[in-house]
């Protein structure tokens, strides 16, 4: 059963025209919200049409294409080298906007833990640890991002149903838990360069192991059995 959500509402939206250093350009709409459970000033952006896109769901067409994007300071602004966030974010705007959706710009840095604790972690993974072992020797959760206010965001819009452009599948498995249709997940590029390898990799490992672990919770369900344990995330 999906968790019961709060009710957000929408505050304010305006069109932002957005120009990417590489020339791409497209209009965005950009929603703000009350009453999202972390009080954090999480963004909506409207991209392409994504106004037809919300049409075509109420009349039971297609779900638009949707990305949770968690913020990432040094990668999004900056250009960091040390992810790929920059390239995934310019990536799912076009792709986005050439369907019509939503791209939902998360305050959510560093995995949830911050931009400060990140740069520590960062000292950490120079010293050998990858970027989950990193958050865990700095005491906190390997990854504590939440998509709570991003599920409450997606129901304020009207957007019951969503193809999820992320490769990521805990965020696929949040947000069906908090009662957003996941009809299909749409899988990001892969921005490989020589600064952001082992990232990369820690990052594929990850997600191949919530993968088994989801796949072992559903043989249990099918088999009749109870999950022993939580997926890990
Ligand atoms: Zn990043």
């Amino acid at each position: 059963m999906p968790e019961a959500l709060p009710v957000a509402t929408i505050r304010t939206q305006v069109t932002v025209p957005l120009a990417f250093p590489d020339g791409y350009t497209t209009t965005a709409r950009v929603f703000t919200f009350k009453g999202l459970v972390d009080g954090r000033e999480h963004l909506a952006l409207g991209l392409g049409d994504w106004a037809g896109a919300l049409d075509r769901l109420a009349a039971g067409g297609a779900a638009p294409l949707v990305r949770p994007h968690s913020e990432c300071l040094t990668g999004d602004v900056f250009g960091s080298q040390r992810c790929d966030c920059g390239p995934q974010l310019r990536e799912a705007v076009q792709r986005i906007a050439e369907t019509g959706g939503f791209l939902l710009y998360l305050r959510q840095e560093g995995r949830g833990i911050g931009l400060y604790a990140k740069l520590d972690a960062y000292a950490l993974q120079d010293a050998g640890l990858d970027t989950y072992q990193a958050n865990v020797a700095l005491g906190r959760g390997e990854d504590e991002r939440d998509y709570t206010a991003a599920a409450q965001m997606l129901a304020t819009l009207g957007v019951p149903r969503v193809r999820l452009l992320s490769s990521n599948p805990d965020k696929a498995e949040q947000l069906t838990r908090l009662g957003v249709d996941v009809v299909e997940r749409v899988l990001t590029s892969v921005f490989l360069s020589p600064a952001n390898a082992d990232y990369l990799a820690a990052k594929a490992a990850k997600a191949a192991e919530v993968e088994a672990a989801e796949a072992v919770e559903a043989a249990d369900v099918l088999a009749g059995r109870a999950p022993e344990r939580p997926v890990s995330r």
